[in-house]
């Protein structure tokens, strides 16, 4: 069995994957990558101890690109998979991760439930505005007016706010940063993984290829850090007007919520007594590693 190094040793490198990033240069997922290794590097926690659980589109590709255990699922549905393998395995820190399209669009449904239920796991949604792999329509979250491949005369619609969204829904971590504030986000991150609880985080990672609108200057100009504004965490009516803040007051980033509550596992104690992991298959270990072979 190889010797495990001292967690305190752990650094960011050791959390990178065998296969290279085919993202196209400049895309903020590449930030979003090295701010999760790094944070998890950080918190000392071991490879074998993550599962990161991805969606469709550019941004989910991060699973295949960072050495932890990993699922590579369908359009929308990283949600219900990832809460699936926390309860069937609660020991594990399990982080899902997508873009905009895929958590905000076709996976809005699972995102809402998923944040009032409030499984202990954690929610990056690299958000660019854009549909990247798909070259570039109208996302979720494109603003009111941007021309894209889709709306050639200005996207007739509303923007999503997933802040206000998912402060209304129940959630008891929501956060938001950028790609390119990597001292802030390397602490959002490692706090939304230490929070007992669902925790998400909003992260703007721009898309250099098909969004000419928020581009990482534009957040780095745009964003402020209500953190370091003293913002009250614990003020729910605070964090909405925060999320809802007109644009000219800044773009708000950093943890706009968080709230300590018991989580799904603690509430429902009897079902999840023997988590799925632990019961016995009544199968040998023979057979049980031909069967998994058979999804690899
Ligand atoms: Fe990133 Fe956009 Fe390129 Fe996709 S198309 S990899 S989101 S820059």
């Amino acid at each position: 069995m190889t010797q495990l190094i001292d967690r305190s040793e752990l650094k960011a490198n050791d959390f990178k994957g065998e296969v290279h990033p085919d993202w196209c240069p400049g895309c903020g997922d590449f930030g979003v990558l090295s701010v999760l290794q790094r944070a998890l590097a950080e918190m000392g926690i071991y490879q074998h101890e993550v599962m990161v659980v991805s969606g469709i589109g550019c941004s989910s590709n991060l699973s295949g690109f960072i050495n932890t255990y990993g699922m590579h699922t369908l359009h929308g549905r990283s949600l219900p998979v990832a809460q699936g393998f926390k309860l069937a395995n609660p020991e594990m820190n399990v982080i899902a991760c997508g873009g905009d399209g895929d958590g905000f669009g076709i996976g809005c449904g699972h995102f809402v439930h998923a944040l009032r239920r409030n499984i202990d796991m954690t929610y990056i949604v690299m958000d660019n505005s854009i549909y990247g792999l798909t070259t570039g329509q109208t996302s979720p979250t494109s603003g009111f007016g941007m021309k894209t491949k889709s709306t050639p005369f200005g996207n007739p619609e509303v923007p999503l706010n997933p802040i206000a969204l998912a402060l209304g829904a129940g959630a008891s971590f929501v956060a938001r940063g950028f790609s390119g504030n990597v001292k802030q986000l390397v602490e959002i991150y490692k706090a939304a993984i230490k929070h007992k609880g669902f925790a998400f985080i909003d992260t703007f990672s721009p898309c250099v290829t098909f969004n000419k609108v928020n581009t990482a200057q534009y957040y780095r100009e745009g964003t402020i850090d209500i953190n370091a504004e003293g913002h009250n965490t614990s003020d729910k009516l605070a964090a909405l007007t925060r999320a809802l803040q007109p644009l000219d007051k800044g773009i708000a980033t950093g943890i706009f919520y968080q709230e300590e509550r018991p989580c799904y596992e603690e509430e429902d104690r009897e079902t999840l007594a023997i988590p799925p992991v632990k019961h016995k298959l009544g199968i040998t270990a023979e057979q049980g590693s031909k069967l998994c072979k058979q999804f690899m």
